[in-house]
């Protein structure tokens, strides 16, 4: 199946929810000139098509391989990733002083978003990178920048972030790997890592020249929990003082994970000092390594919530290619009773024009979103907080549109849609992690209610939340549906924040996380139907506000039904 970048309806995004333009005009973006941002989103969208995409398939057939701690990636790829890197697709948003090109975040999240879209899987690849220069440039030493963030910039070596154990899934304080300091010979100074860590995506390949491991550990002695926790660089290979690669860390890759889907991304139980000779050195200051991973994780959640818009993209491009030239009965009704393409019957209709507005919101969302996180950079701390309140929204809708709007291409194919060989199967399998990883869709839904929630604007408890809402529904007031979700959403904040127990809350947490997402997505989707007039941006945002934004209000009732229906059972009772 041929792939086509949804180059249009990113440029839509990019001027009118991040506002670029806007941003252009700050001293810092000024590069980002209309010209550029459109030769970097056909550029990406080009290369993504003809290097990425094809290789899509391969990878969920053949998926990687790991022998004798080697993990090898299916063929293709290895050149694939070379060609991103010398065309310097990675760098796009680094820091100048480290080679990046300085550019909006929102620049660098259409190149990851037209490279997912292409190929889900091999995509993580750079988004974990992106992760580690983050982390790297916010909490890092002038040493530690100088010699890892240019090679991580270009992509030459990549990035992983260590968090996951077995028994510290979710609960990330429960980790116990081991950092014990070095205090004489060649090494003092840094620490021996010990600890094995499940999950790791690209923990192991050959396709970078070195791979940084970030690896939060404890210290000796270190607080129970998370408040105990530093974060180390573990290099694969050690990095001399003049910036070459020497020799190889204690480091291995044990084996890599059976998935139902991303089958090109390498999912790898990893183990750090097998011989008492694995060497790190702290980022940051003791005990501050949940802070770091924080940074590396605001970023992370935004990129895989654009997952979620990634593979909904591919899946409706499938599907809506499938329903023009499968052919069956004639429409209903008609007078010639001729055989039409399925595209024509309104339950398809009905399929289609869902899966593109759940599609196009997300990807409104994604955009308004990285354009909150641009400003943040420039100073602007309203809009960097107002990025943190988003994001927990747009990874957990967004992920679960994903899985959905995939599901819908499915039904698109009928039967065919069951059977590997269109695709559309392997589109649900991959979309199926998002909700999952970089913090459960519960777990971003527990942070909106609770941390999120509380956030204040002009001295008020709440106010940032209530703010969006309320800025919302003053400008969707011509949009009924609209307005009124935002009106909902906040009567329900406020409840949670006036009288809800933290059990409501939390058990309202996940729908009421979707009815403020879809109200920012429709009032985004609003915003984009004024700009362009577009007729068929029109079209989908009616259905949007007709359809998809009702059924978020729908969800009020079960966001304020509180915790104690949940619990009128006991947990034995319960999982009889
Ligand atoms: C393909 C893949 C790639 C991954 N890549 C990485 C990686 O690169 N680096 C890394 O460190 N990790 C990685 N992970 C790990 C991933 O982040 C974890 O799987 C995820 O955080 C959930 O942890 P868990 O699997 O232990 O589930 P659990 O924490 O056991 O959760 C199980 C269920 O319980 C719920 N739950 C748990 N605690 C709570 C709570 N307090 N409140 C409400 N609900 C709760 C969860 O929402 C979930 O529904 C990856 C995982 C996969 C499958």
């Amino acid at each position: 199946m041929t792939f086509t970048p949804p180059t249009a309806d990113q440029l839509l995004a990019i001027t009118v929810c991040a506002g670029l333009d806007e941003l252009a005009g700050s001293e810092r973006f000024a590069a980002a000139t209309p010209d550029l941002v459109e030769a970097i989103v056909e550029g990406i969208g080009a290369f993504a098509a003809g290097e990425w995409a094809p290789l899509n398939r391969a990878g969920d057939v053949v998926g990687a391989q790991c022998k004798d701690g080697t993990v090898s990636l299916p063929d293709g790829y290895v050149d694939a990733y070379k060609a991103f890197v010398e065309q310097g697709w990675g760098s796009i948003a680094g820091p100048q002083e480290h080679g990046g090109q300085g550019l909006p975040f929102t620049l660098a999240t259409a190149v990851l978003e037209t490279l997912g879209a292409a190929n889900m899987a091999f995509t993580l690849l750079p988004i974990l990178t992106v992760g580690a220069i983050e982390a790297l440039d916010h909490h890092g030493s002038a040493t530690q920048k100088a010699l890892y963030l240019p090679r991580l910039i270009s992509g030459e070596w990549s990035g992983t972030m260590n968090l996951t154990e077995p028994q510290a899934g979710s609960d990330v304080g429960a980790l116990r790997t081991t950092a014990t300091p070095i205090n004489d010979g060649p090494h003092a100074g840094k620490y021996r890592i010990s600890g094995t860590k499940i999950y790791i995506t690209f923990g192991e390949h050959e396709a970078a020249e070195n791979i940084i491991h970030l690896v939060l550990a404890r210290l000796p002695g270190a607080p129970e929990g998370s408040r105990g926790i530093s974060l180390f660089i573990v290099p694969k290979f050690h990095v001399e003082q003049d910036g070459s690669i020497g020799a190889r860390n204690d480091v291995r890759c044990v084996s890599v994970e059976h998935k139902m889907g991303i089958n090109a991304s390498p999912t790898c139980v990893m183990s750090y000092g097998d011989n008492g000779e694995c060497i790190g050195e702290m980022v940051g200051h003791e005990n501050g390594g949940l802070r770091a991973m924080f940074t590396m994780m605001n970023s992370a959640r935004i990129n895989v919530g654009s997952q979620g818009v990634q593979i909904a993209e591919r899946a409706l491009q499938q599907a809506s290619a499938y329903a023009r030239d499968r052919v069956q009965s004639p429409r209903a009704g008609s007078a010639d009773k001729a055989p039409v393409a399925i595209i024509e019957h309104p339950d398809v209709r009905r399929l289609l024009m869902r899966m593109r507005a759940l599609t196009e919101g997300s990807r409104a969302l994604l955009y308004y979103t990285a354009g909150q996180v641009d400003r943040g950079t420039l100073g602007d701390q309203a809009a960097q907080q107002r990025a943190e309140l988003l994001v927990p929204m747009l990874k957990a809708w967004a992920t679960d549109i994903g899985c959905e709007v995939a599901s819908l291409g499915i039904q698109v194919h009928g039967g065919m849609g069951f059977v590997e060989e269109t695709g559309a199967a392997q589109h649900y399998r991959d979309a199926r992690i998002a909700p999952i990883y970089e913090g459960t869709n519960g777990i971003q839904a527990a942070d909106l209610v609770t941390r999120k929630l509380a956030y204040e604007r002009d001295g008020v408890r709440g106010g940032e939340l209530l703010a969006l809402m309320a800025q919302i529904a003053a400008e969707m007031e011509d949009v009924p549906e609209v307005a009124a979700l935002a009106k909902d959403a906040a009567a329900i904040a406020q409840w949670m924040l006036d009288t809800a127990s933290l059990d409501d809350k939390l058990a309202g947490s996940v729908p009421f996380t979707t009815m403020c997402a879809v109200a920012v997505a429709g009032w985004q989707l609003g915003r984009q139907s004024r700009a362009s007039g577009l007729d068929a941006k029109i079209a989908v945002t009616k259905f949007f506000n007709r359809v998809i934004v009702p059924e978020a209000r729908g969800l009020g009732s079960s966001a304020m039904a509180g915790a104690a229906l949940l619990y009128a059972i006991d947990a034995e009772t319960l999982a009889r």
